[in-house]
């Protein structure tokens, strides 16, 4: 199995342990067996198939940072990291797991007992499959500006709005959809609410996107039409804290993003030493120009250095020591970084990097966004400059 890129020339991440090793070997088995065969026809469907996600519960792959009194491993980010590691590092963007991790740590670090206990042990079985609804038609980067509203009447509130982008929303049995409750634009006037999607009138999911890459991704539109949702599905003690939970959570997303982005570099890098191996032109292998080499050299090495930083940030993070503003260097370094080194390993590949058939290409399709979710590459740089 070569799907340890992570330890291309033997680098052990510091983080590690024997336990850790285990724990990746049988994830990487599970990635290498049970999804990489299915991953192009995923790719044609626009979604994975529903079974994968109760596959990830069962074998405990799910929530693997969640205490185990609410149905998690009682693991910390490290076995989550391992996860999203050996799925990006197979090329792998179908699976939206980042986005179900964090929907399940806004649960454990904002939600009330009862909530943990009502949602958490199904979205570690895979029963439920999380999503985040944030971003609207006009509102994405600015947060302050979205539409939804949710009105209190009685013992609920009337959901209306519409989202769009929503990784996950296709398979979405448990949504976190932040919502204006107060008429204001400041940050106490937006809350989030955890909607169970199964029968609920008014909810309708739109069209799967038709996206340049991670097709494999169900990333939709969500519309909610006088939607009737408990007010016990309220996030947290009261309303107004939305934006304060989103803030809270933001370096556990942005750092899943520079895990994916390393991961895919490390992969890139891997597959275009060997293709430039066997490739032969003017009677040599691509690999012996010098320009290749020295090419894969500059990669290796920026490569080396994401990974460095990135180890750093997970360490940090487990001991819970990572900053909102280290966080976003991470995700928007690290992104700039794949995508510039994808683009060079395309072009080692020469025309059959152009072509959907080799991974290359669909590695290089599937890293621009990761410049643009997450918070915008031009945002990370704000909050960065705020630390000036
Ligand atoms: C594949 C995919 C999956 C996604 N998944 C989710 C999801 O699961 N849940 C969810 O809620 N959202 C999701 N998103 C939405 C994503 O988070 C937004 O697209 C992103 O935050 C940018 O918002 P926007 O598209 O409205 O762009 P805009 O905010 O309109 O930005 C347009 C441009 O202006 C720039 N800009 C904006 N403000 C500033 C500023 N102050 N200074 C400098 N430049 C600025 C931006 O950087 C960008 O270049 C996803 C998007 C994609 C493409």
């Amino acid at each position: 199995m070569d799907s340890a890129n992570h330890n291309l020339d033997n680098y052990r991440s510091p983080w590690m342990d024997e336990e850790l090793d285990m724990l990746r070997d049988s994830i990487d088995r599970f990635v290498e067996s049970e999804m990489l065969p299915h991953d192009l026809r995923w790719r044609e469907q626009k979604y994975v198939d529903r079974a994968i996600w109760h596959r990830a519960g069962e074998l405990g792959f799910l929530l693997m940072d969640i205490p185990e009194e609410y149905g998690g491993m009682g693991g910390d980010f490290r076995h989550e990291a391992l996860l999203y590691e050996a799925v990006c590092g197979r090329g792998i963007t179908s699976f939206g797991q980042g986005v179900h991790s964090i929907t399940a740590n806004y649960l454990r670090n904002h939600g009330s007992e009862a909530q943990k206990h009502r949602w958490l042990p199904k979205l570690a079985s895979g029963e439920l499959v999380g999503a985040i609804a944030m971003s609207e038609p006009a509102a994405g980067s600015d947060l302050r500006g979205i539409r939804t509203r949710a009105v209190r009447d009685g013992g609920h509130y009337i959901l209306n709005g519409s989202k769009i982008f929503i990784t996950n929303g296709y398979h979405a049995g448990l949504i976190a959809v932040v919502a204006k409750t107060g008429t204001g634009q400041d940050s106490q006037s937006t809350s989030i609410l955890m909607v169970e999607t199964k029968d609920l009138p008014g909810f309708k999911v739109g069209r799967i996107l038709d996206k340049i890459g991670q097709p494999g991704q169900d990333t939709t539109e969500l519309f909610f039409e006088d939607a009737r949702v408990p007010v016990d599905c309220l996030l947290g003690d009261g309303e107004g804290q939305g934006l304060h939970q989103l803030m809270a959570d933001l370096p556990y997303e942005r750092l899943l993003v520079a895990i994916c982005g390393v991961a895919i570099m490390e992969r890139a890098l891997e597959i275009t030493i060997d293709y430039t191996r066997h490739r032969k032109a003017f009677g040599a292998a691509v690999l012996s120009f010098q320009n290749t080499r020295f090419e894969l050299a500059e990669i290796k090495t920026i490569t080396r250095v994401a990974r460095t930083f990135v180890d750093r940030c997970i360490e940090q993070l487990v001991r819970g020591e990572l900053d909102t503003t280290t966080a976003s260097m991470a995700k928007y370094w690290v992104t700039e970084m794949q995508c510039q080194m994808l683009d060079r390993c395309l072009q080692l590949h020469g025309g059959y990097g152009f072509m959907k058939e080799y991974e290359i290409a669909r590695l290089y399709t599937d890293s621009r966004v990761q410049r643009i979710y997450a918070g915008t590459n031009e945002i990370m740089k704000e909050i960065i400059g705020r630390s000036l």
